[in-house]
Protein backbone atom coordinates (compact mmCIF):
# COMPACT_ATOMS: atom_id res chain seq x y z
CA UNK A 1 0.00 0.00 0.00
CA UNK A 2 1.44 3.30 -0.87
CA UNK A 3 0.36 6.46 0.67
CA UNK A 4 1.08 10.09 0.15
CA UNK A 5 0.35 12.29 3.38
CA UNK A 6 0.06 15.62 2.70
CA UNK A 7 0.66 17.67 6.03
CA UNK A 8 2.51 21.20 6.72
CA UNK A 9 3.02 20.48 10.14
CA UNK A 10 5.60 18.42 11.65
CA UNK A 11 4.13 17.17 14.31
CA UNK A 12 0.79 16.42 13.07
CA UNK A 13 3.00 14.19 10.62
CA UNK A 14 5.06 12.33 12.68
CA UNK A 15 2.75 11.32 15.13
CA UNK A 16 0.33 9.81 11.68
CA UNK A 17 3.64 8.63 10.49
CA UNK A 18 4.14 6.61 14.32
CA UNK A 19 0.58 5.64 14.32
CA UNK A 20 0.95 3.66 11.44
CA UNK A 21 4.12 2.31 11.76
CA UNK A 22 2.94 0.96 14.78
CA UNK A 23 0.72 -1.44 13.54
CA UNK A 24 1.53 -2.68 9.88
CA UNK A 25 5.09 -1.14 9.24
CA UNK A 26 5.76 -4.02 6.73
CA UNK A 27 2.54 -3.42 4.63
CA UNK A 28 2.43 0.76 4.57
CA UNK A 29 4.75 2.50 2.36
CA UNK A 30 4.54 6.52 3.40
CA UNK A 31 5.52 8.84 1.70
CA UNK A 32 5.29 12.86 3.32
CA UNK A 33 4.67 15.70 1.44
CA UNK A 34 4.34 19.52 2.45
CA UNK A 35 2.59 21.15 0.51
CA UNK A 36 0.41 20.73 -2.50
CA UNK A 37 3.20 21.44 -4.60
CA UNK A 38 5.52 18.83 -3.31
CA UNK A 39 3.02 16.41 -3.74
CA UNK A 40 2.16 17.11 -7.43
CA UNK A 41 5.76 15.94 -7.82
CA UNK A 42 5.42 12.62 -6.39
CA UNK A 43 2.22 12.02 -7.81
CA UNK A 44 3.88 12.48 -11.04
CA UNK A 45 6.47 10.27 -10.52
CA UNK A 46 4.45 7.73 -9.17
CA UNK A 47 1.43 5.59 -8.57
CA UNK A 48 -0.22 6.02 -4.80
CA UNK A 49 -3.18 4.24 -3.46
CA UNK A 50 -4.15 6.93 -1.08
CA UNK A 51 -3.84 10.17 -0.41
CA UNK A 52 -3.81 11.42 3.49
CA UNK A 53 -4.57 15.39 3.37
CA UNK A 54 -4.45 17.94 5.34
CA UNK A 55 -6.55 21.27 4.81
CA UNK A 56 -4.43 24.00 5.73
CA UNK A 57 -1.31 23.75 3.47
CA UNK A 58 0.82 26.60 2.47
CA UNK A 59 -0.28 26.70 -1.28
CA UNK A 60 -4.58 25.40 -0.54
CA UNK A 61 -6.85 25.10 1.99
CA UNK A 62 -10.20 23.39 2.76
CA UNK A 63 -11.85 22.16 -0.22
CA UNK A 64 -9.04 23.13 -2.68
CA UNK A 65 -6.86 20.94 -1.29
CA UNK A 66 -8.93 18.16 -2.48
CA UNK A 67 -9.56 19.62 -5.78
CA UNK A 68 -5.93 20.22 -6.74
CA UNK A 69 -5.28 16.36 -5.33
CA UNK A 70 -8.19 14.79 -8.18
CA UNK A 71 -6.81 17.69 -10.72
CA UNK A 72 -3.21 15.74 -9.92
CA UNK A 73 -4.63 11.94 -10.20
CA UNK A 74 -8.23 11.48 -10.33
CA UNK A 75 -7.88 7.70 -9.74
CA UNK A 76 -6.22 8.28 -5.96
CA UNK A 77 -8.46 7.76 -2.66
CA UNK A 78 -8.22 10.65 -0.35
CA UNK A 79 -8.75 10.75 3.17
CA UNK A 80 -8.81 14.38 4.92
CA UNK A 81 -7.10 15.03 7.79
CA UNK A 82 -9.46 17.46 10.34
CA UNK A 83 -8.76 18.79 13.63
CA UNK A 84 -11.44 18.76 16.14
CA UNK A 85 -12.55 21.59 15.42
CA UNK A 86 -13.51 21.05 11.73
CA UNK A 87 -14.93 18.01 11.81
CA UNK A 88 -18.17 19.41 10.48
CA UNK A 89 -16.50 20.35 7.47
CA UNK A 90 -14.90 17.11 7.01
CA UNK A 91 -18.03 15.43 7.06
CA UNK A 92 -19.53 17.96 4.90
CA UNK A 93 -17.19 17.16 1.83
CA UNK A 94 -17.28 13.51 1.55
CA UNK A 95 -19.16 13.44 -1.18
CA UNK A 96 -17.02 15.36 -2.87
CA UNK A 97 -14.35 12.85 -3.79
CA UNK A 98 -13.37 12.76 -0.50
CA UNK A 99 -13.84 8.61 0.85
CA UNK A 100 -13.49 9.19 4.61
CA UNK A 101 -11.36 11.69 7.22
CA UNK A 102 -9.64 11.24 10.16
CA UNK A 103 -9.62 13.34 13.29
CA UNK A 104 -5.72 14.12 13.55
CA UNK A 105 -4.31 13.12 17.17
CA UNK A 106 -7.76 10.93 17.88
CA UNK A 107 -6.76 7.60 15.86
CA UNK A 108 -4.54 4.67 17.19
CA UNK A 109 -3.22 3.03 14.46
CA UNK A 110 -5.55 0.58 13.69
CA UNK A 111 -8.56 2.77 13.08
CA UNK A 112 -6.09 4.80 11.08
CA UNK A 113 -5.61 1.71 8.88
CA UNK A 114 -9.02 0.73 8.59
CA UNK A 115 -10.06 4.07 7.20
CA UNK A 116 -7.23 3.73 4.68
CA UNK A 117 -8.55 0.30 3.42
CA UNK A 118 -11.90 0.96 3.27
CA UNK A 119 -11.23 4.50 1.76
CA UNK A 120 -9.35 2.89 -1.11
CA UNK A 121 -12.06 0.12 -1.64
CA UNK A 122 -14.48 3.00 -1.66
CA UNK A 123 -12.09 4.64 -4.12
CA UNK A 124 -12.01 1.49 -6.40
CA UNK A 125 -16.03 1.15 -6.37
CA UNK A 126 -16.56 4.43 -7.34
CA UNK A 127 -14.61 4.36 -10.32
CA UNK A 128 -15.59 1.03 -11.34
CA UNK A 129 -19.56 2.59 -10.93
CA UNK A 130 -18.24 4.89 -12.73
CA UNK A 131 -16.64 3.48 -15.38
CA UNK A 132 -20.05 1.51 -15.86
CA UNK A 133 -22.11 4.78 -15.51
CA UNK A 134 -20.19 5.73 -19.02
CA UNK A 135 -19.61 2.72 -20.98
CA UNK A 136 -22.21 1.30 -23.37
CA UNK A 137 -22.27 -2.83 -22.26
CA UNK A 138 -23.53 -4.09 -25.63
CA UNK A 139 -20.45 -2.43 -27.91
CA UNK A 140 -17.98 -2.14 -25.23
CA UNK A 141 -17.21 1.00 -25.96
CA UNK A 142 -18.07 4.65 -24.01
CA UNK A 143 -21.62 6.14 -24.20
CA UNK A 144 -23.47 9.39 -24.02
CA UNK A 145 -22.49 10.24 -20.92
CA UNK A 146 -18.45 9.32 -21.78
CA UNK A 147 -18.90 10.97 -24.65
CA UNK A 148 -19.83 14.12 -23.31
CA UNK A 149 -17.41 14.36 -20.45
CA UNK A 150 -14.50 13.74 -22.95
CA UNK A 151 -16.04 16.02 -25.34
CA UNK A 152 -15.47 19.03 -22.42
CA UNK A 153 -12.21 17.77 -21.65
CA UNK A 154 -10.88 18.28 -25.52
CA UNK A 155 -12.29 21.51 -25.88
CA UNK A 156 -11.27 22.91 -22.85
CA UNK A 157 -8.08 21.66 -24.20
CA UNK A 158 -8.63 22.79 -27.16
CA UNK A 159 -9.19 26.26 -25.70
CA UNK A 160 -5.77 26.39 -23.69
CA UNK A 161 -4.00 25.28 -26.92
CA UNK A 162 -5.94 27.52 -29.81
CA UNK A 163 -6.43 24.11 -31.78
CA UNK A 164 -9.07 22.61 -33.18
CA UNK A 165 -11.24 19.54 -32.60
CA UNK A 166 -13.42 17.69 -34.92
CA UNK A 167 -16.61 15.92 -33.99
CA UNK A 168 -18.11 13.11 -36.44
CA UNK A 169 -21.84 12.20 -35.85
CA UNK A 170 -22.29 8.87 -37.72
CA UNK A 171 -26.06 7.29 -37.90
CA UNK A 172 -26.62 3.87 -39.80
CA UNK A 173 -28.76 4.22 -42.72
CA UNK A 174 -32.02 2.07 -42.19
CA UNK A 175 -31.01 0.10 -38.97
CA UNK A 176 -34.69 -0.16 -38.44
CA UNK A 177 -35.40 -1.98 -40.95
CA UNK A 178 -32.29 -4.34 -40.39
CA UNK A 179 -33.86 -4.74 -36.67
CA UNK A 180 -37.05 -5.57 -38.04
CA UNK A 181 -36.26 -8.10 -40.81
CA UNK A 182 -33.77 -9.80 -38.85
CA UNK A 183 -34.62 -9.39 -35.89
CA UNK A 184 -33.13 -7.77 -32.51
CA UNK A 185 -30.65 -10.35 -32.23
CA UNK A 186 -29.08 -9.30 -35.90
CA UNK A 187 -29.42 -5.92 -34.68
CA UNK A 188 -27.28 -6.10 -31.67
CA UNK A 189 -24.31 -8.02 -33.85
CA UNK A 190 -24.49 -5.23 -36.58
CA UNK A 191 -24.24 -2.51 -34.09
CA UNK A 192 -21.39 -4.26 -32.43
CA UNK A 193 -19.81 -4.83 -35.61
CA UNK A 194 -19.86 -1.43 -36.30
CA UNK A 195 -18.12 -0.49 -32.84
CA UNK A 196 -15.47 -3.04 -33.98
CA UNK A 197 -15.07 -1.61 -37.62
CA UNK A 198 -14.95 1.92 -36.38
CA UNK A 199 -12.32 1.31 -33.18
CA UNK A 200 -10.02 -0.21 -36.73
CA UNK A 201 -10.23 3.21 -38.01
CA UNK A 202 -9.46 5.27 -34.64
CA UNK A 203 -6.04 6.31 -33.39
CA UNK A 204 -5.48 6.21 -29.87
CA UNK A 205 -6.53 9.59 -28.43
CA UNK A 206 -9.28 10.11 -30.58
CA UNK A 207 -12.35 9.29 -28.62
CA UNK A 208 -15.24 6.94 -29.61
CA UNK A 209 -18.87 6.32 -28.45
CA UNK A 210 -22.31 4.69 -28.74
CA UNK A 211 -24.66 7.81 -28.29
CA UNK A 212 -27.41 5.25 -28.33
CA UNK A 213 -29.73 3.61 -30.52
CA UNK A 214 -27.52 3.21 -33.89
CA UNK A 215 -25.84 6.46 -33.71
CA UNK A 216 -22.00 6.65 -32.94
CA UNK A 217 -19.65 9.84 -32.48
CA UNK A 218 -16.41 10.45 -32.84
CA UNK A 219 -14.11 12.97 -32.03
CA UNK A 220 -10.38 13.76 -33.01
CA UNK A 221 -8.12 16.43 -31.85
CA UNK A 222 -6.04 18.24 -34.22
CA UNK A 223 -7.78 16.89 -36.87
CA UNK A 224 -8.35 21.13 -37.87
CA UNK A 225 -9.77 20.86 -42.08
CA UNK A 226 -12.26 20.17 -44.04
CA UNK A 227 -9.77 18.02 -46.22
CA UNK A 228 -8.31 16.01 -43.69
CA UNK A 229 -12.09 15.46 -42.21
CA UNK A 230 -13.84 14.55 -45.39
CA UNK A 231 -10.71 12.04 -46.00
CA UNK A 232 -11.49 10.48 -42.41
CA UNK A 233 -15.31 10.59 -43.30
CA UNK A 234 -14.91 8.48 -46.44
CA UNK A 235 -12.93 5.73 -44.83
CA UNK A 236 -15.23 5.47 -42.33
CA UNK A 237 -18.54 4.56 -44.77
CA UNK A 238 -16.22 2.50 -46.75
CA UNK A 239 -15.28 0.35 -43.82
CA UNK A 240 -19.11 0.29 -43.24
CA UNK A 241 -20.04 -0.20 -46.38
CA UNK A 242 -18.18 -4.09 -46.82
CA UNK A 243 -20.96 -6.74 -45.93
CA UNK A 244 -21.56 -7.98 -42.81
CA UNK A 245 -22.22 -11.07 -41.46
CA UNK A 246 -25.56 -11.22 -38.92
CA UNK A 247 -26.40 -14.67 -37.89
CA UNK A 248 -25.33 -16.70 -40.99
CA UNK A 249 -26.97 -13.28 -43.31
CA UNK A 250 -24.97 -11.19 -45.57
CA UNK A 251 -26.11 -7.67 -45.46
CA UNK A 252 -24.61 -4.35 -46.78
CA UNK A 253 -25.66 -1.43 -44.52
CA UNK A 254 -24.53 2.78 -45.46
CA UNK A 255 -23.63 5.23 -42.82
CA UNK A 256 -24.40 9.06 -43.25
CA UNK A 257 -22.11 11.21 -41.03
CA UNK A 258 -22.50 15.00 -40.23
CA UNK A 259 -18.99 16.94 -39.04
CA UNK A 260 -18.34 20.01 -37.24
CA UNK A 261 -15.37 21.63 -35.58
CA UNK A 262 -15.16 23.45 -32.46
CA UNK A 263 -14.48 26.28 -31.84
CA UNK A 264 -14.49 27.42 -35.79
CA UNK A 265 -18.49 26.55 -35.95
CA UNK A 266 -19.77 26.74 -32.63
CA UNK A 267 -17.78 27.54 -29.46
CA UNK A 268 -20.82 26.03 -27.21
CA UNK A 269 -20.16 22.82 -26.20
CA UNK A 270 -23.43 21.78 -26.06
CA UNK A 271 -24.30 22.77 -29.58
CA UNK A 272 -21.25 21.07 -30.88
CA UNK A 273 -23.23 17.61 -30.78
CA UNK A 274 -26.56 19.05 -31.82
CA UNK A 275 -24.83 20.91 -35.02
CA UNK A 276 -23.58 17.61 -36.03
CA UNK A 277 -26.46 16.03 -35.95
CA UNK A 278 -27.86 18.39 -37.71
CA UNK A 279 -25.18 17.68 -40.65
CA UNK A 280 -26.05 14.40 -40.42
CA UNK A 281 -28.82 14.88 -41.28
CA UNK A 282 -28.21 16.69 -44.12
CA UNK A 283 -26.49 13.87 -45.02
CA UNK A 284 -29.05 11.59 -45.16
CA UNK A 285 -31.06 14.03 -46.79
CA UNK A 286 -29.02 14.08 -49.90
CA UNK A 287 -29.43 10.34 -50.34
CA UNK A 288 -27.74 8.62 -46.94
CA UNK A 289 -24.11 6.76 -47.31
CA UNK A 290 -22.43 10.46 -47.27
CA UNK A 291 -21.01 12.94 -45.13
CA UNK A 292 -21.81 16.59 -44.95
CA UNK A 293 -19.88 19.49 -42.27
CA UNK A 294 -22.14 21.74 -40.76
CA UNK A 295 -22.54 25.28 -42.00
CA UNK A 296 -23.77 28.77 -41.33
CA UNK A 297 -26.28 27.68 -43.49
CA UNK A 298 -27.73 24.94 -41.63
CA UNK A 299 -27.79 27.40 -38.78
CA UNK A 300 -30.16 29.71 -40.43
CA UNK A 301 -32.03 26.96 -41.84
CA UNK A 302 -32.63 25.97 -38.31
CA UNK A 303 -33.74 29.29 -37.43
CA UNK A 304 -36.15 29.66 -39.77
CA UNK A 305 -37.55 25.66 -38.81
CA UNK A 306 -38.20 27.75 -35.55
CA UNK A 307 -39.66 30.36 -37.01
CA UNK A 308 -42.15 28.21 -39.62
CA UNK A 309 -43.02 26.49 -36.86
CA UNK A 310 -44.38 29.03 -34.49
CA UNK A 311 -46.05 30.20 -37.70
CA UNK A 312 -47.79 27.51 -38.14
CA UNK A 313 -48.78 26.81 -34.39
CA UNK A 314 -50.06 30.32 -35.21
CA UNK A 315 -52.07 29.24 -38.11
CA UNK A 316 -53.23 26.22 -36.10
CA UNK A 317 -55.23 28.44 -33.67
CA UNK A 318 -56.56 31.09 -36.12
CA UNK A 319 -57.35 28.59 -38.19
CA UNK A 320 -55.65 30.11 -41.31
CA UNK A 321 -55.55 26.90 -43.12
CA UNK A 322 -57.68 25.50 -45.92
CA UNK A 323 -58.64 22.51 -47.73
CA UNK A 324 -58.45 22.09 -52.04
CA UNK A 325 -59.75 18.98 -53.52
CA UNK A 326 -58.10 17.23 -56.97
CA UNK A 327 -60.71 14.99 -59.09
CA UNK A 328 -59.19 11.01 -59.69
CA UNK A 329 -60.47 9.78 -62.36
CA UNK A 330 -61.56 6.44 -63.81
CA UNK A 331 -59.92 6.02 -66.64
CA UNK A 332 -62.33 3.88 -68.58
CA UNK A 333 -65.31 5.74 -67.62
CA UNK A 334 -63.87 9.17 -67.77
CA UNK A 335 -65.84 9.41 -64.63
CA UNK A 336 -65.24 11.22 -61.09
CA UNK A 337 -64.04 8.66 -59.11
CA UNK A 338 -63.03 10.17 -55.84
CA UNK A 339 -61.48 13.28 -54.31
CA UNK A 340 -58.18 14.06 -52.56
CA UNK A 341 -57.85 16.49 -49.86
CA UNK A 342 -54.70 18.25 -49.89
CA UNK A 343 -53.82 21.42 -47.22
CA UNK A 344 -53.36 25.31 -48.29
CA UNK A 345 -51.52 27.73 -46.08
CA UNK A 346 -52.15 31.21 -47.05
CA UNK A 347 -49.69 32.78 -44.55
CA UNK A 348 -50.11 36.38 -43.82
CA UNK A 349 -46.86 37.00 -43.33
CA UNK A 350 -44.99 34.58 -46.09
CA UNK A 351 -48.22 34.26 -48.61
CA UNK A 352 -49.02 31.12 -49.95
CA UNK A 353 -47.05 28.45 -48.83
CA UNK A 354 -46.73 24.89 -50.31
CA UNK A 355 -47.29 21.74 -48.58
CA UNK A 356 -44.30 20.49 -49.50
CA UNK A 357 -42.39 23.44 -47.28
CA UNK A 358 -44.59 23.49 -44.10
CA UNK A 359 -45.60 19.67 -43.88
CA UNK A 360 -41.85 18.38 -43.33
CA UNK A 361 -41.85 20.98 -40.18
CA UNK A 362 -45.64 20.29 -39.08
CA UNK A 363 -44.22 16.55 -38.89
CA UNK A 364 -41.00 17.35 -36.95
CA UNK A 365 -42.68 19.57 -34.66
CA UNK A 366 -45.72 17.30 -33.73
CA UNK A 367 -47.86 20.10 -35.29
CA UNK A 368 -49.22 17.84 -37.95
CA UNK A 369 -51.12 15.82 -35.32
CA UNK A 370 -53.67 18.41 -34.33
CA UNK A 371 -53.31 19.78 -38.01
CA UNK A 372 -54.75 16.14 -39.54
CA UNK A 373 -57.41 15.54 -37.55
CA UNK A 374 -58.30 19.18 -38.42
CA UNK A 375 -58.41 18.03 -41.88
CA UNK A 376 -59.93 14.74 -41.32
CA UNK A 377 -63.13 16.79 -39.49
CA UNK A 378 -63.10 19.54 -42.52
CA UNK A 379 -63.53 16.90 -44.98
CA UNK A 380 -66.40 15.13 -43.07
CA UNK A 381 -67.56 18.65 -42.48
CA UNK A 382 -67.57 19.27 -46.51
CA UNK A 383 -69.28 15.95 -47.67
CA UNK A 384 -72.05 16.55 -45.02
CA UNK A 385 -72.50 19.95 -46.65
CA UNK A 386 -72.26 18.32 -50.51
CA UNK A 387 -74.64 16.00 -48.86
CA UNK A 388 -77.00 18.30 -47.84
CA UNK A 389 -77.21 19.95 -51.08
CA UNK A 390 -79.09 16.36 -52.54
CA UNK A 391 -75.43 15.60 -54.45
CA UNK A 392 -74.02 12.66 -55.14
CA UNK A 393 -71.03 11.89 -52.92
CA UNK A 394 -67.89 10.59 -54.15
CA UNK A 395 -64.83 9.03 -51.40
CA UNK A 396 -62.53 11.53 -50.41
CA UNK A 397 -59.17 10.60 -49.49
CA UNK A 398 -56.87 12.49 -46.65
CA UNK A 399 -53.88 12.16 -46.37
CA UNK A 400 -52.16 10.83 -42.73
CA UNK A 401 -48.82 11.37 -41.61
CA UNK A 402 -46.75 8.78 -39.98
CA UNK A 403 -46.80 10.57 -36.70
CA UNK A 404 -49.92 11.12 -36.79
CA UNK A 405 -50.98 6.90 -37.36
CA UNK A 406 -48.85 6.15 -34.59
CA UNK A 407 -50.55 7.76 -31.95
CA UNK A 408 -52.36 5.35 -29.66
CA UNK A 409 -56.01 6.66 -30.37
CA UNK A 410 -55.69 7.34 -33.32
CA UNK A 411 -58.31 5.05 -34.98
CA UNK A 412 -60.69 5.87 -31.89
CA UNK A 413 -59.86 9.34 -32.89
CA UNK A 414 -60.86 8.35 -37.15
CA UNK A 415 -64.24 6.27 -35.61
CA UNK A 416 -65.27 9.47 -33.25
CA UNK A 417 -64.94 12.19 -35.92
CA UNK A 418 -67.03 10.01 -38.61
CA UNK A 419 -69.52 9.12 -36.05
CA UNK A 420 -69.84 12.88 -35.17
CA UNK A 421 -70.30 14.39 -37.97
CA UNK A 422 -72.61 11.08 -39.22
CA UNK A 423 -70.42 10.59 -42.24
CA UNK A 424 -69.83 6.74 -43.85
CA UNK A 425 -66.75 5.25 -43.47
CA UNK A 426 -66.59 4.12 -47.04
CA UNK A 427 -65.93 7.73 -48.12
CA UNK A 428 -63.06 8.41 -46.15
CA UNK A 429 -59.90 7.18 -47.77
CA UNK A 430 -56.46 7.40 -45.71
CA UNK A 431 -53.35 8.29 -47.86
CA UNK A 432 -50.48 7.01 -45.92
CA UNK A 433 -47.03 6.87 -46.63
CA UNK A 434 -44.60 3.87 -47.37
CA UNK A 435 -42.99 4.55 -43.81
CA UNK A 436 -45.61 3.03 -42.26
CA UNK A 437 -44.94 -0.07 -43.63
CA UNK A 438 -41.83 -0.39 -41.90
CA UNK A 439 -43.75 0.02 -38.65
CA UNK A 440 -43.89 -3.14 -38.40
CA UNK A 441 -45.47 -3.63 -35.00
CA UNK A 442 -48.13 -4.99 -33.07
CA UNK A 443 -50.17 -1.94 -32.62
CA UNK A 444 -49.95 -0.47 -36.13
CA UNK A 445 -51.36 -4.05 -37.15
CA UNK A 446 -54.42 -3.45 -34.81
CA UNK A 447 -54.78 0.55 -35.89
CA UNK A 448 -55.12 -0.50 -39.45
CA UNK A 449 -57.64 -3.43 -38.99
CA UNK A 450 -59.74 -1.47 -36.58
CA UNK A 451 -59.58 1.26 -39.29
CA UNK A 452 -60.27 -1.55 -42.11
CA UNK A 453 -63.21 -3.01 -39.92
CA UNK A 454 -64.11 0.69 -39.33
CA UNK A 455 -65.19 0.56 -43.47
CA UNK A 456 -62.46 3.26 -44.13
CA UNK A 457 -60.12 2.41 -47.11
CA UNK A 458 -56.10 3.12 -46.80
CA UNK A 459 -54.24 3.51 -49.67
CA UNK A 460 -50.09 3.81 -49.58
CA UNK A 461 -49.41 7.47 -51.15
CA UNK A 462 -46.06 8.25 -53.48
CA UNK A 463 -45.58 4.27 -53.64
CA UNK A 464 -42.32 3.24 -54.88
CA UNK A 465 -39.96 5.87 -53.80
CA UNK A 466 -40.29 4.54 -50.54
CA UNK A 467 -37.98 1.59 -49.41
CA UNK A 468 -40.85 -0.62 -49.15
CA UNK A 469 -40.84 -3.81 -48.15
CA UNK A 470 -42.86 -5.78 -50.35
CA UNK A 471 -42.90 -8.47 -47.82
CA UNK A 472 -44.59 -6.15 -45.36
CA UNK A 473 -47.40 -5.14 -48.31
CA UNK A 474 -49.14 -8.77 -47.65
CA UNK A 475 -49.32 -8.25 -43.91
CA UNK A 476 -51.53 -5.22 -43.93
CA UNK A 477 -55.17 -4.29 -45.14
CA UNK A 478 -54.54 -1.72 -48.01
CA UNK A 479 -56.76 -1.63 -50.54
CA UNK A 480 -54.91 1.20 -52.81
CA UNK A 481 -50.91 1.38 -53.96
CA UNK A 482 -50.52 5.61 -55.86
CA UNK A 483 -47.81 5.41 -58.20
CA UNK A 484 -45.97 7.71 -57.22
CA UNK A 485 -45.84 11.09 -59.87
CA UNK A 486 -41.95 10.75 -60.26
CA UNK A 487 -42.57 7.78 -62.57
CA UNK A 488 -45.54 9.01 -63.85
CA UNK A 489 -43.67 12.53 -65.55
CA UNK A 490 -40.82 9.90 -66.88
CA UNK A 491 -43.33 7.44 -67.98
CA UNK A 492 -42.29 9.12 -71.80
CA UNK A 493 -38.35 9.48 -71.29
CA UNK A 494 -37.41 6.73 -68.63
CA UNK A 495 -37.19 3.02 -69.46
CA UNK A 496 -36.61 2.42 -66.08
CA UNK A 497 -39.67 4.37 -64.78
CA UNK A 498 -42.09 2.69 -67.50
CA UNK A 499 -40.44 -0.81 -66.06
CA UNK A 500 -41.54 0.26 -62.17
CA UNK A 501 -44.67 1.60 -63.08
CA UNK A 502 -45.31 -1.72 -64.73
CA UNK A 503 -43.50 -3.47 -61.45
CA UNK A 504 -46.42 -2.10 -59.36
CA UNK A 505 -49.22 -2.53 -61.36
CA UNK A 506 -48.76 -6.64 -61.44
CA UNK A 507 -47.50 -6.68 -57.92
CA UNK A 508 -50.88 -4.41 -57.02
CA UNK A 509 -52.72 -7.17 -59.11
CA UNK A 510 -51.40 -10.11 -57.40
CA UNK A 511 -52.01 -8.75 -54.46
CA UNK A 512 -55.84 -7.53 -55.56
CA UNK A 513 -55.09 -3.69 -55.11
CA UNK A 514 -56.14 -1.02 -56.52
CA UNK A 515 -53.51 1.16 -58.52
CA UNK A 516 -53.79 5.00 -58.77
CA UNK A 517 -51.42 6.83 -61.22
CA UNK A 518 -50.67 10.25 -59.47
CA UNK A 519 -49.64 13.43 -61.76
CA UNK A 520 -50.63 12.66 -64.76
CA UNK A 521 -50.65 15.96 -67.34
CA UNK A 522 -50.16 14.18 -70.68
CA UNK A 523 -52.22 11.89 -73.18
CA UNK A 524 -49.42 10.12 -73.27
CA UNK A 525 -48.94 9.11 -69.98
CA UNK A 526 -52.48 8.35 -69.86
CA UNK A 527 -52.33 6.36 -72.55
CA UNK A 528 -49.51 3.93 -71.40
CA UNK A 529 -51.17 3.87 -68.01
CA UNK A 530 -54.77 2.85 -69.63
CA UNK A 531 -52.71 0.10 -71.58
CA UNK A 532 -50.83 -1.34 -68.48
CA UNK A 533 -54.09 -1.66 -66.81
CA UNK A 534 -54.17 1.20 -64.43
CA UNK A 535 -57.40 2.89 -64.35
CA UNK A 536 -57.56 5.35 -61.95
CA UNK A 537 -55.96 8.70 -62.61
CA UNK A 538 -55.63 11.91 -61.15
CA UNK A 539 -53.25 14.95 -62.15
CA UNK A 540 -53.30 18.30 -63.68
CA UNK A 541 -54.86 16.71 -67.30
CA UNK A 542 -57.79 16.26 -65.18
CA UNK A 543 -57.81 19.19 -62.65
CA UNK A 544 -55.94 21.01 -59.97
CA UNK A 545 -56.70 21.07 -56.78
CA UNK A 546 -59.71 23.15 -56.08
CA UNK A 547 -61.77 25.16 -53.36
CA UNK A 548 -64.56 22.89 -52.52
CA UNK A 549 -67.36 25.17 -53.95
CA UNK A 550 -65.80 24.67 -57.86
CA UNK A 551 -65.92 20.86 -56.87
CA UNK A 552 -69.82 21.20 -56.75
CA UNK A 553 -70.53 21.17 -60.17
CA UNK A 554 -68.10 18.28 -60.84
CA UNK A 555 -70.45 16.15 -58.27
CA UNK A 556 -73.63 17.56 -60.05
CA UNK A 557 -72.56 16.41 -63.40
CA UNK A 558 -71.51 13.16 -62.22
CA UNK A 559 -75.30 13.16 -60.67
CA UNK A 560 -75.97 13.96 -64.06
CA UNK A 561 -73.74 11.67 -65.74
CA UNK A 562 -75.87 8.56 -64.32
CA UNK A 563 -78.78 8.96 -65.54
CA UNK A 564 -77.73 10.88 -68.83
CA UNK A 565 -74.25 11.03 -70.42
CA UNK A 566 -71.52 7.85 -69.39
CA UNK A 567 -68.70 10.72 -69.30
CA UNK A 568 -68.33 13.23 -67.00
CA UNK A 569 -67.05 16.74 -68.38
CA UNK A 570 -63.75 17.45 -66.38
CA UNK A 571 -62.10 20.73 -66.71
CA UNK A 572 -58.75 20.06 -68.96
CA UNK A 573 -57.37 22.91 -66.28
CA UNK A 574 -59.38 23.79 -63.64
CA UNK A 575 -57.26 26.48 -61.39
CA UNK A 576 -57.03 25.73 -57.47
P1 LIG B 1 -49.46 13.90 -52.18
O1 LIG B 1 -50.37 13.36 -51.14
O2 LIG B 1 -48.72 12.92 -53.02
O3 LIG B 1 -50.34 14.85 -53.07
C1 LIG B 1 -50.22 15.01 -54.44
C2 LIG B 1 -49.45 16.25 -54.76
O4 LIG B 1 -49.19 16.27 -56.14
C3 LIG B 1 -50.18 17.54 -54.45
O5 LIG B 1 -49.23 18.50 -54.08
C4 LIG B 1 -50.78 17.88 -55.80
O6 LIG B 1 -51.06 19.25 -55.95
C5 LIG B 1 -49.65 17.47 -56.70
N1 LIG B 1 -50.14 17.17 -58.05
C6 LIG B 1 -51.31 16.60 -58.40
N2 LIG B 1 -51.39 16.43 -59.73
C7 LIG B 1 -50.22 16.90 -60.25
C8 LIG B 1 -49.69 16.98 -61.58
O7 LIG B 1 -50.30 16.60 -62.56
N3 LIG B 1 -48.43 17.50 -61.70
C9 LIG B 1 -47.73 17.94 -60.64
N4 LIG B 1 -46.51 18.44 -60.84
N5 LIG B 1 -48.18 17.87 -59.37
C10 LIG B 1 -49.43 17.34 -59.18
P2 LIG B 1 -49.42 19.43 -52.84
O8 LIG B 1 -50.83 19.81 -52.66
O9 LIG B 1 -48.39 20.50 -52.95
O10 LIG B 1 -49.05 18.47 -51.63
C11 LIG B 1 -47.79 17.95 -51.49
C12 LIG B 1 -47.75 16.90 -50.43
O11 LIG B 1 -48.01 17.46 -49.15
C13 LIG B 1 -48.79 15.81 -50.61
O12 LIG B 1 -48.38 14.88 -51.54
C14 LIG B 1 -48.88 15.26 -49.23
O13 LIG B 1 -47.83 14.36 -48.99
C15 LIG B 1 -48.64 16.48 -48.37
N6 LIG B 1 -49.95 16.95 -47.92
C16 LIG B 1 -50.84 17.77 -48.51
N7 LIG B 1 -51.93 17.90 -47.74
C17 LIG B 1 -51.74 17.15 -46.64
C18 LIG B 1 -52.52 16.86 -45.46
O14 LIG B 1 -53.66 17.30 -45.30
N8 LIG B 1 -51.96 16.05 -44.52
C19 LIG B 1 -50.73 15.51 -44.68
N9 LIG B 1 -50.24 14.73 -43.72
N10 LIG B 1 -49.98 15.74 -45.77
C20 LIG B 1 -50.49 16.56 -46.75
MG1 LIG C 1 -51.71 12.01 -51.00
MG1 LIG D 1 -48.63 11.24 -53.51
Amino acid sequence: MKLLLVEDNADDAAFLGASLRRQQASQVELVHARSIAEARGHLQAGAFDLVLLDLHLPDATGLACVEAIQALDSRVAIVVLSGQDDEDFAVSILNKGVQDYLVKWEGQGRTILRSIRYAIERKRAELRLNYLAQFDPLTEIGNRQYFQDQLQRATARARREGSRVALFFLDIDQFKMVNDTLGHDAGDQLLQQVAQRLSSQVRTGDIMARLGGDEFAILMEGVDNAVDAGTIAQKLLDVIEAPFTLDGHQIKVTTSIGITFYPSDNNDTMRLLKNADIAMYQAKDAGRNNFKFFTERMHTELLEYHDLERDIAEALRKKGFRLVFQPKVNLRTRRLQGLEALLRWDCPKRGSVSPARFIPVAEASGHIVPLGYWVLNSVCETLRAWEADDLPLVPVSVNVSTRQFQQADFQKRVAAALDFHGVTPHLIELEMTEGLLMEDTEAAHRALHDLKNLGVRISIDDFGTGHSCLSYLRRFPIDVLKIDRSFVSEIGENEDSRIIIDAIISLARSLRLDTVAEGVETNDQLDFLLERGCHVAQGFLFGMPMPAAEITPLLRDLFDATTLSPVIKLPAMARG
